[in-house]
């Protein structure tokens, strides 16, 4: 059966250091260190943790001297691009990109001299470094004037994210620079989608999607499936960074999940189907499905596994999954890649599915 691909919208290609975002490239997954960056080993710990799940590039923030300053190690040892984050002191992007940083992420409302903006691009032109220009629903309203301030609180917050950028850009047009990723944030799905098909429409660029302050895991990682859900779904998104508090390694485990349930990218490890259980239930499968969850997490090989708890559903998951089980009373029919193999009792099921799944790894 063939199934309809995601028309992806068709971007610039940038380079950041080794990897591609944009034109034909994969959608990528990114994720952000929460150390102190001048802090290099606990640094470079988190950095090597988010590679092993899967990040593709990191950004590091540096706020202070100390954290530039231990750029130069974190970029010599990190396994994947590091991008520098930029508020407020231009110094720290031109320190970022002088310790051979592969991006730049900054907020041009954030640094208030174009003359500082003019400069960090320069900079990062002769590096060769890209930059992303992101707005935050946060930074986009000027309170400096207040004729100003009404003007800007009168449009609808995701038009004045998007003429925000359009302001940003003007000075990097004016310099020629085109090595950009653009970014447009916002607390709230509906903003992040709207101000990001503005953005879509208007410009060539790559597009870096993300929810800010998304909050915890729970919410945030519903907040960031649905907008980024819907951008990816249009076609529109090169890079991902699904974020909410906490250990960073999660959020790209979610971010992997979210590009392969959209078939944007292969599932890294094992997609674990299993039935939301109900009445006809006759054998207790949650602790096995539990049980298999631990088991198979460190299962690299992109392999389907369900596990259901009858024969009304189970028997049409088993033809499209790798390894299968359909559970009745005390025991349980074992499928694999669609053939019914052998019945096994219900207390064997976990066993009996890690020795398909290991033998199917290790093809
Ligand atoms: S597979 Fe069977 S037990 Fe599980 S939810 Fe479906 S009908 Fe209920």
């Amino acid at each position: 059966m063939q199934s309809p691909e995601i028309q992806r919208r068709v971007s610039r290609a940038v380079r950041v250091g080794a990897l591609t975002i944009g034109g034909s490239a994969p959608v990528s997954v990114q994720s952000m260190t929460n150390t102190p960056t001048s802090d290099a080993a606990a640094t470079l710990r988190q950095i090597d943790a988010l590679a092993a799940a899967g990040a593709e590039l990191v950004r590091v923030a540096v706020p202070a001297a100390a954290d530039t300053q231990a750029l130069g190690d974190i970029v010599k040892r990190s396994p994947v691009p590091i991008a520098a984050d930029v508020h407020f002191h231009f110094q720290r992007a031109l320190e970022a990109i002088d310790a051979g940083v592969a991006k730049i992420r900054l907020n041009p409302g954030n640094l208030g001299d174009r003359d500082q903006v003019r400069r960090v691009i320069r900079s990062a032109a002769g590096a060769g470094v890209a930059i992303r220009v992101g707005v935050n629903e946060g930074s986009v309203v000027d309170r400096s004037d207040p004729t100003r301030r009404a003007a800007d609180q009168a449009k609808p917050l995701h038009e004045l994210m998007a003429d925000k950028l359009g302001e940003y850009l003007a000075v990097f047009q004016e310099e020629s620079f085109d090595r950009l990723v653009l970014s447009a944030k916002s607390h709230d799905a509906f903003t992040t989608v709207a101000a990001n098909r503005l953005i879509a429409a208007r410009w060539p660029w790559p597009l870096h999607l993300g929810v800010t302050h998304a909050g915890t895991a729970a919410t945030g990682a519903i907040r960031s499936a649905a907008a980024l859900g819907a951008l990816l779904a249009e076609g529109i998104g090169d890079t991902v960074r699904i974020s909410y508090a906490g250990d960073p390694v999660p959020e790209v485990t979610a971010a992997w999940d979210l590009l392969a349930a959209l078939r944007l990218r292969p599932r890294r490890g094992v997609d674990l189907i299993a039935c939301r259980t109900c009445g006809r239930l006759q054998t207790d499968i949650t602790p096995i499905v539990d049980a298999l969850q631990h088991a198979l997490a460190g299962v690299k090989a992109p392999l389907t596994v369900a596990i259901m708890g009858c024969v009304v559903n189970g028997p049409g998951e088993a033809d499209s999954a790798d390894v299968a089980v359909c559970a009745g009373a005390g025991k349980a029919i074992l499928y694999r890649r669609g053939v019914r193999l052998r019945t096994i009792p219900a207390d064997q099921i976990v066993q009996a599915v890690l020795a398909e799944v290991n033998d199917l790894a290790g093809q």
